[in-house]
């Protein structure tokens, strides 16, 4: 096939709520784009992009794979982000990679709280986005009330484009307001013609109020269409597309669309308006980085013929097949057998294949080009978030911010066969995966995997024991707290060993600060010049760091503060690095002791939607569980309680909402910030947080 020129590219992801239907639009749009023959459904499990076994059991979205397809010329990549909260980090990093995504709403739901947080995100990444509201043909649906709420509480400026022709079950089709036509479809064919007719009469009047409300909005957005709107008193529908596109890549409008997936209607108008409205690679700005060897900050246009720059948004690893790596090409070209450049590790890693994913095959081409997305077979030492480069023209392209796991298990091997393949799972999980980290309970020596949730941790150990064939036990999953001190300190460590005729010793002083939350550890080095010969001070350095690494209350981490090394003493004969680095450890562990150090938990933010009936008995659940709310706002019969709470209480709150709202409830978690545990609780928590 030959290379798609780069307008012609749109590599865009879909993001909604969990149940919107994205996977159900997602296979609809695999089949009219022709690229797979039969249609699956997600209800019994055989939608291709859901290929992990228990996304199927769960009927969830978790990995981001990328699919290719083909549409009016243009390749289309999919990228599939997730709908769960957990896992932030996937929506992160497709958002990273993708140019414009596809915002799904359920008609019925309108924007649910999750869609929210998703939306934000994307507009943090500045993503242009075109709106799909689905499920049209539901009893409830209301195309109208979540245009409505997406303007409320997305801020949004919503561009309708199509108005619902029937409604519920009578959803037969649309009215294109772009060029004013009656677009429908029927049950034989599975959707695949759409039949185009005049608009019927009875919708005449409402379609010509709409479509003057689209253009006198489409022209206040773009000063050359204004001009043409108010000596013709029109657009045609193509000034009205290129309107759009122009003020949708500005992120200054959202079309919308609407449609239902399931029932097969909408959705090759959706593929329209991703070619339409959507950017291509080359209308999204250059990618930042730098060069590692000297800093020097680096600009990468998509130039096919530039030095090649990628980043490895996605490890895909299983025990039976290779690790591959998805990767985004934003300059350059990569051929088969070169070698790509990975700056972390400082190593050449060999490309022995490229492949281009469809939905139901893989495809090997012989290079791929700046604006492509493709999988990468050959890097062994490539994790997620990593560059690849050009051997001869170093960079690094923006690290993805990646929280810290605030929730950990104990995983043992079952038995001593077992460790090192448990060993081996668990590191390629956490190279999938940045939010993953493995480590080990320095007090009971045990493996301790953490993660973003308890949902995510489930994922991990189901995985491990399906992917892997491991039988491995966990332990109850515990909140990852840290430590802080409240005000500053100075102290002095000395470590001091006399033996007969030598000894050791050591002697440090250090001053500790608190710092705001959210500033993790800062180190100084404030020792006077003349003071300590250098070897003993970068010791003293070292003990520091290592001292921050576990607080005096419980062992738990140190965060938001500051430890400066302000001196220390020598003795001519008996100084040496271990004590100089023993005697730093003391200091900090001294100066700890003298700052009113105190524990801090991970706060989420938690959102609560229940029917209204239920409302009394949730709040006075959420209020037992020290969760601080925020707000309730009441649509129709279901209210969305805003809280924020601690992590360590909301174990299981799941089974808990259930029983509450006859399992009518649903809710996220997402995490906020550390923040202080009441001074009374410090004790219980503590407790409660140790892994045992
Ligand atoms: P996801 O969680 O966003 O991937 O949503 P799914 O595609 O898994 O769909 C969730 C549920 O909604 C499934 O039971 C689908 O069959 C159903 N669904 C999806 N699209 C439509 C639609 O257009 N109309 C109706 N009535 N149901 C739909
Ligand atoms: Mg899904």
């Amino acid at each position: 096939m030959p290379a798609v020129p780069l307008d012609r590219i749109r590599n865009i992801g879909i993001m909604a709520h969990i149940d919107a239907g994205k996977t159900t639009t997602t296979e609809r749009i695999l089949y009219y784009t022709g690229k797979k023959h039969k249609l699956g459904t997600v209800d019994d499990g055989t939608a291709d992009m859901d290929w992990m076994a228990q996304e199927r059991e769960r009927g969830i979205t978790i990995t981001s794979a990328a699919t290719t397809c083909f549409w009016r010329d243009h390749a289309l990549n999919l990228i599939d982000t997730p709908g769960h909260v957990d896992f932030t980090i996937e929506v992160e990093r497709s958002l990273r990679v993708l140019d414009g995504a596809i915002a799904l709403f359920c008609a019925v739901g309108g924007v649910q709280p999750q869609s929210e947080t998703v939306w934000r995100q994307a507009s943090r990444y500045g993503v242009p986005r075109v709106a799909f509201v689905n499920k049209m043909d539901r009893t409830g649906a209301n195309m109208s009330r979540t245009v409505q709420m997406m303007s409320e509480r997305l801020g949004t400026t919503p561009a309708v484009l199509h108005l619902p022709v029937g409604s519920e079950r009578d959803f037969r089709g649309v009215i294109d307001l772009i060029d004013s036509t009656h677009k429908h479809w029927t049950d034989d064919d599975d959707g695949v013609t759409v039949h185009i007719s005049p608009i019927p009469e009875d919708y005449v009047e409402q379609a010509d109020d709409a479509r003057r409300q689209l253009v006198e909005l489409v022209a206040t957005e773009d000063e050359g269409l204004l001009e043409v709107y108010l000596s013709t008193d029109t657009l045609t529908p193509e000034e009205l597309r290129l309107g759009l596109r122009r003020a949708t890549l500005r992120c200054a409008l959202v079309p919308v669309l609407c449609g239902a997936a399931l029932r097969n209607r909408g959705v090759q108008l959706l593929l329209d308006a991703v070619v339409d409205y959507l950017p291509s690679p080359i209308d999204v700005p250059a990618v930042i980085g730098h060069n590692p060897d000297d800093e020097r900050p680096l600009v990468r246009r998509p130039d096919p013929s530039g030095p090649l720059t990628a980043l490895a948004f996605k490890i895909a690893a299983d025990p039976n097949v290779e690790k591959v790596v998805y990767a985004r090409i934003y300059t350059g070209t990569l051929q088969t057998q070169s070698v790509a450049w990975n700056p972390r590790v400082r190593k050449r890693e060999r490309i022995s294949r490229i492949l281009r994913v469809h939905a139901n095959r893989r495809e090997a081409i012989s290079e791929a080009s700046a604006g492509d997305i493709v999988m990468l077979v050959g890097p062994k030492a490539t994790a997620t978030g990593d560059t690849l480069c050009s051997p001869s023209d170093h960079i690094v392209l923006e690290a993805m911010s990646v929280p810290d796991p605030v929730i950990a298990v104990a995983v043992e091997p079952s038995s001593e066969r077992e460790k090192d393949e448990l060993e081996a799972a668990l590191s390629i999980l956490q190279d999938e995966d940045p939010t993953v980290r493995v480590s080990l309970d320095p007090d009971t020596g045990q493996r301790l995997l953490s993660g973003m949730g308890e949902l995510h941790l489930e994922i991990l150990l189901d995985r491990l024991k399906r992917e892997f064939g491991l039988t491995a036990r966990a332990g109850q999953p515990q909140v990852a707290l840290k430590e802080t001190v409240q005000t500053n300190a100075i102290a002095t460590g000395r470590y001091e060993r006399r033996f007969e005729d030598t000894g050791l010793f050591g002697e440090v002083t250090v001053r500790i600060d608190p710092l705001r939350r959210g500033s993790g550890v800062e180190i100084v080095d404030r020792v006077p010049d003349g003071v300590l010969p250098n070897a003993l001070r970068l010791a003293a350095l070292k003990g520091i760091e290592s001292a921050v690494n576990a607080g005096t209350i419980a062992g738990h981490p140190l965060v938001d503060v500051r430890v400066t090394a302000l001196g220390g003493s020598v003795h001519e004969k008996l100084s040496n690095e271990i004590a100089f680095e023993a005697a730093a450890s003391i200091a900090v562990r001294n100066a700890l002791a003298e700052a009113s150090p105190t524990l801090l938990e991970p706060i989420m933010h938690v959102q609560v939607t229940v029917p209204t009936e239920a409302l009394g008995k949730v709040l006075g659940d959420l209020n037992s569980r020290r969760v601080q709310i925020v707000g309730v706002d009441s649509q129709d019969d279901t209210e969305v309680i805003d809280g924020e709470a601690p992590l360590s209480e909301m174990f299981r709150y799941t089974t808990a909402l259930r029983s509450l709202t006859q399992g009518r409830g649903t809710h996220t978690l997402e995490f906020r910030r550390y923040d202080a545990v009441p001074s009374h609780l410090v004790d219980e928590i503590a407790r409660r947080g140790r892994l045992s």
